[in-house]
């Protein structure tokens, strides 16, 4: 591994950098900077989750280390391999490499049972009889004391007798415990005798029925991390009350010793952060499955058409900090906004389409006109767009009585066609039974061609439109927010009461440029004056599906605020 000289260490920009460049200008770990990102294969990955690999990727890149990836596989009655799979798929996507080192916690599920062993032979473990009732019971409470099990007092060989028999599958599931023999006065309920093994029948993903017990969480993780010789254990601050337990057990054995280090936790407005809140949501069908794009997983984001580029910048800007906090939504789709406003082509498309005759225009004849692909890139050239006689333009744009502030299209005006002509209404056709414009009749000036009046007559709107000809039929599915709280559930208690009914709207009827027949899941345009858009995957050859990545103006409220604070910085 690239050791670093002083003159090359980063300049910190928050406390775990400040703690690591420290770390390794005194030359601990020999100066050697290595993380790693430890998912539970339980679920599928989040936004939240994405900070902790831009922190752990992130930081090792910065100080020429090494991140690992490792999945803390240590329970088995929740995890799967198709969560393995999606997590590898995710952490790629993001931009980040683990080389050659995924390992998963299992992988140390024998030298883990020699850490317990060996525990209990410095008389720092003991088997326990107690129920998990009895257990709780035991435990004590933030303000009063535990009381110690009978079984604490077993001698070592008794107890390397009956943990040995765990294993072989002697006992019923729930029947004992290996426990840690700390102290259970101690105000950190975690140092009170916690549980390190227990014994439970179920199917691991990767080790079978190998095993009948298996290693608690907080046992397993400090371990994993002194075989893998980390050097700086990042995690979020839940796990706080938990250092003394981490270090309490590598201290025990004497065994190469990682620094845990804690940072809050991301918390995002109008969505939920929680593995177990998730799963419900695609369990019980509020949404269409982990990858729906109105979930805030990495799979749902992805699928929305969000760039890894957006989410590693969203992460650099809200930082790491030691207190929780609840970022807005806003600043996630600003970040997305910023890279596609310079990476997405534009094009003309109409989401709820009002046709429009052109009554001047001769029949069967079209054009082409030219249109700019990027004006924030002139690189990116311009493309040909038809035109003729009959076209598309957007239900919104015409209002027949028109209010004040409306200067788009209305009887007897004249607009702007987005690099075409001048045109002006002239009429409207209506359903002969509702009464509903259907069909505008309008001329156009053929002198304007380009969108230009060589006379320097203005207008005061600009349309964008699709040839109705030429147009391809399309499908647009519109997301809003999936919760109507900021923080779903905090006055009702149960997050669910809080789901947005209109969080998706699926337009069914829309039109797009020709361009875009067949265009490629994943590619990502702006629809001009609509915003951004993605192909989703469920599109067919006839009939492209657009997920609206973000609007093009920001629609919640407290962005403006959160923005400008950052641009002061
Ligand atoms: P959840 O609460 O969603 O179930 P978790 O913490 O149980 O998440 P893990 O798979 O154990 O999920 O998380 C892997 C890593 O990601 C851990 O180091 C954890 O601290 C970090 N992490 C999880 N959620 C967040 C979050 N919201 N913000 C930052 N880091 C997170
Ligand atoms: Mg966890």
């Amino acid at each position: 591994m690239k050791q670093m000289n002083n003159s090359e260490v980063p300049k910190p920009s928050d406390f775990i950098r400040e703690i690591i460049t420290e770390d390794v200008r005194n030359n601990k770990y020999d100066s050697r900077v290595h993380t790693r990102f430890p998912p539970e294969p339980n679920g599928y990955l989040h936004i939240g989750h994405a900070k902790s690999i831009c922190l752990n990727f992130g930081v090792a890149a910065e100080f020429g280390g090494l991140c690992n990836l490792r999945f803390d596989d240590t329970n088995p009655s929740k995890e799967e391999s198709e969560y393995v799979e999606s997590i590898k798929e995710d952490v790629r996507w993001l931009g980040f490499d683990w080389g050659d080192r995924m390992f998963y916690a299992s992988d140390y599920f024998e030298q883990l049972y020699q850490f317990a062993t060996e525990l209990i032979k410095k008389g720092k473990a003991y088997v326990c009889d107690l129920s998990p009732e009895q257990m709780r019971e035991f435990r004590g409470t933030l303000t009063a004391p535990g009381r110690e099990s009978p079984y604490r007092d077993r001698p070592v060989e008794e107890n390397l007798g009956l943990f040995q028999r765990m294993r072989a599958g002697g006992f019923p599931d729930g029947s004992r415990t290996l426990r840690a023999k700390i102290d259970m006065t101690s105000g950190n309920i975690n140092m009170r005798d916690p549980v390190i093994y227990r014994i439970m029948r179920a199917s691991h993903h990767r080790t079978g029925d190998r095993w009948c017990i298996y290693p608690m969480y907080d046992f397993a993780h400090c371990f994993s991390d002194s075989l893998e010789r980390i050097t700086h254990s990042i995690c979020t601050l839940e796990f706080e009350d938990h250092r003394p337990l981490y270090d309490w057990f590598l201290d025990q054995l004497g065994v190469y010793h990682p620094q845990q280090i804690e940072f809050a936790r991301l918390n995002l407005g109008h969505t939920v952060l929680s593995k177990r809140k998730l799963i419900q949501l695609v369990g019980e069908g509020h949404v269409k499955g982990w990858d729906d794009p109105r979930m805030p997983t990495i799979a749902g984001i992805r699928r929305r058409g969000y760039t890894p580029e957006a989410i590693r910048n969203f992460c650099d800007r809200i930082g790491v900090a030691k207190r929780d906090s609840t970022v807005d939504m806003g600043l996630l789709e600003f970040c997305v906004r910023e890279d596609l406003n310079r990476r997405a082509p534009r094009v003309m498309a109409v989401l709820r389409p009002l046709r429009v005759v052109i009554e001047n225009y001769p029949e069967g004849k079209d054009e082409e006109l030219d249109a700019v692909n990027n004006p924030e890139d002139p690189a990116m050239g311009t493309r040909k767009v038809p035109f003729s006689r009959v076209l598309y333009i957007e239900r919104d744009d015409f209002r027949e009585d028109p209010p004040k502030q409306f200067f788009r299209l209305a009887p007897g005006r004249e607009v702007r066609l987005r690099y075409a002509y001048f045109i002006t209404c002239t009429g409207v056709v209506r359903d002969e039974n509702t009464g509903e414009v259907v069909e505008l009749r309008c001329t156009y000036d053929p002198a304007t061609r380009g969108g230009d009046a060589p006379d320097g007559r203005k207008v005061k709107a600009t349309l964008h439109w699709v040839s109705a000809a030429h147009a391809v039929g399309a499908e647009a599915r519109l997301y809003n927010a999936l919760f109507t709280k900021e923080n779903p559930g905090e006055e009702s208690g149960d997050f669910k009461t809080d789901i947005n009914p209109d969080s998706l709207e699926t337009l069914e009827n829309c039109f797009v440029e020709p361009g875009l027949a067949g265009a490629a899941p994943g590619s990502r345009y702006q629809f001009e004056r609509l915003g951004y858009f993605c192909v989703d995957p469920d599109s067919s050859v006839d009939k492209p599906v657009f997920n609206r990545i973000v609007t093009l103006k920001d629609t919640w409220a407290k962005v403006e605020k959160t923005i400008k604070g950052e641009a002061k910085k």
